[in-house]
């Protein structure tokens, strides 16, 4: 007898519950993947998303074939579609990982309930992180609303599943009528769109699936880990662990991550890393327990901030990398290039739109969300909270960060800035991070470069400050 394993964001082999549950149950499991962006309210895909779980997908089906399975493939309502499947296979059971998007969550469990009541074992397993967001609670069985004890409070409860591997071998089942082509989902960037407005380099960045999230770790346990305490906020350095696209969609588990540091380096750098990962544990904990942030503000004070209306020339000169400002022009061009950005570049961007150009932080997810492969709801929804001050556990608001000084700091010889604005490669390393400063403005505009910042450092520092001494106590 079939046992569904729905693939959602869990598009792996190893360390996967559901499908290891179908198996216990000595069922035979049938692997589908339910294509639904409809069943995400306001927070459907973005375009590098899209294009990355294409890829991903076919990686996953290649892996099922490989074990003698493969993936099926529907698009439309994802209750109805499992009831067809059942229905069409004589499934006795359905198995998936929890997913704590709001919405989401609501919907998985009225689709628990209702194939429940038809006579179906239905069953959400956890396969994206180390806590479910009920499992730590303050003393008083509150939420956490600030990293650090949360995060204490996550390492005196330790307790991560135990890696297991992918089954080497699997049932074939034959086609169930509904199957769509993997290609007819439309995830794969479209031709005109792609060339006109996009910078197709990005996929030639990564490779996702199971396979290249475990390449992926195996550098960083090689490379990276031994100086990532010190060396993970230097932008030019290749040390953080690129693992983010492949957690978001799931292809490597965060046990497995943290397993595999086991020995690799001194436990001090090995603490910092799984610290990170800490965050993300926090984000979910965060994003299921105050859906609404994902949106509005979690400081409600913030409601009636003075953002400025923000000119569509100015949001464009953000998202296109020509503020003027090298390390965030150099950043969002990252983006642009790539699909990702080093985290520290994040919060320079993150602060310079909020904070010097006062535009809501909303536009700014907005914009990431389509344009990050690893744009994650519960990631980027704290981390523009956290940078625009608004958020849990956020940076003061009248900690405005400098991007110049930020620039000077964390790439001092102005190798990250070189790399991603060419205009200023010919500039002495001193002035890229401020050209204006060091006499080099002309320098810099005579190969395109704006001359002058969209905003001012001082000044724009002085207008935040100011509108936020308006907002009401
Ligand atoms: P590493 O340094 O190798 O960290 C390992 C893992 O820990 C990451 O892969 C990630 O899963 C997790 N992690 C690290 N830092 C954070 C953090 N601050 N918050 C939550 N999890 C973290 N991360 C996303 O995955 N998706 C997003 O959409 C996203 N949006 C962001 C928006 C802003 C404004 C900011 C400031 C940060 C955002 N981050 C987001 C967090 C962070 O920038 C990325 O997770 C990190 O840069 C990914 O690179 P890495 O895998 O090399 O990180």
């Amino acid at each position: 007898t079939p046992a569904i394993v729905w693939f959602r964001n869990d598009l792996r082999l190893r360390d996967h519950p559901a499908l290891q549950a179908a198996l216990k149950a000595g069922l035979a499991p049938l692997p589908v993947y339910i294509h639904a962006p409809h069943e995400e309210g306001d927070w459907a895909p973005g375009a590098a998303s899209n294009a990355w779980r294409h890829r991903a997908l076919v990686a996953l089906d290649a892996d099922l074939r490989r074990r003698g399975s493969r993936l099926h493939v529907f698009a439309g309502d994802s209750l109805a579609t499992l009831q067809a499947v059942a229905a069409a296979t004589g499934a006795a059971a359905v198995f998936w990982h929890r997913r704590h998007e709001p919405g989401v969550e609501e919907r998985d469990s009225l689709i628990r309930r209702t194939l429940h009541r038809q006579g179906l074992r239905a069953e959400a397993h956890n396969g994206h992180l180390l806590y479910e967001p009920w499992q730590l609670a303050t003393r008083n069985g509150e939420p956490f609303r600030v990293f650090t004890p949360f995060w204490k409070a996550a390492l005196a409860a330790w307790n991560p599943p135990r890696v297991q591997p992918a089954p080497t071998a699997l049932p074939t089942i034959g086609t169930v009528p509904g199957e769509v082509p993997l290609d007819a989902l439309g995830l794969q960037p479209r031709r005109g769109w792609d060339a006109r407005f996009w910078d197709p380099r990005f996929q030639d960045c990564w490779t996702p699936g199971e396979q290249g999230a475990i390449a992926a770790l195996g550098r960083f346990t090689q490379e990276g880990v031994h100086g990532y305490d010190e060396g993970r906020d230097l932008p030019a350095r290749s040390l953080t662990s690129r693992l983010s696209p492949h957690l978001h969609f799931g292809e490597i588990a965060p046990w497995r991550v943290i397993d595999a540091l086991v020995g690799t380096t001194a436990p001090e750098q090995r603490a910092a890393y799984v610290r990170e990962l800490g965050w993300r544990e926090f984000a979910h904990h965060v994003l299921h327990h105050f859906p609404h942030t994902t949106d509005a503000n979690f400081n409600r004070r913030f409601d009636d901030f003075e953002w400025a209306e923000p000119a569509p020339a100015t949001l464009d000169a953000w998202q296109q990398g020509r503020t003027g400002v090298p390390i965030v022009d150099a950043g969002m061009r990252e983006l642009w290039a790539t699909g990702w950005m080093h985290n520290r570049v994040r919060m320079v961007v993150a602060s310079y739109l909020t904070k010097h150009l006062r535009i809501h932080w909303r536009h700014g997810a907005r914009w990431f969300w389509d344009t990050l492969v690893d744009a994650d709801l519960a990631n980027n929804s704290l981390g523009w909270q956290w940078v625009a001050g608004t958020g849990v556990d956020a940076a003061p608001y009248f900690r405005v960060f400098n991007p110049v000084l930020q620039a000077r700091r964390f790439d001092p010889d102005g190798t990250y800035i070189a790399h991603w604005v060419p205009e200023l490669r010919g500039l002495p390393a001193a002035a890229r991070h401020a050209p204006w400063e060091a006499g080099a403005a002309d320098e810099a505009a005579r190969s395109g470069y704006p001359r002058r910042p969209l905003v001012g450092m001082a000044e724009g520092r002085r207008d935040a400050l100011a509108a936020l001494s308006r907002m009401k106590a």
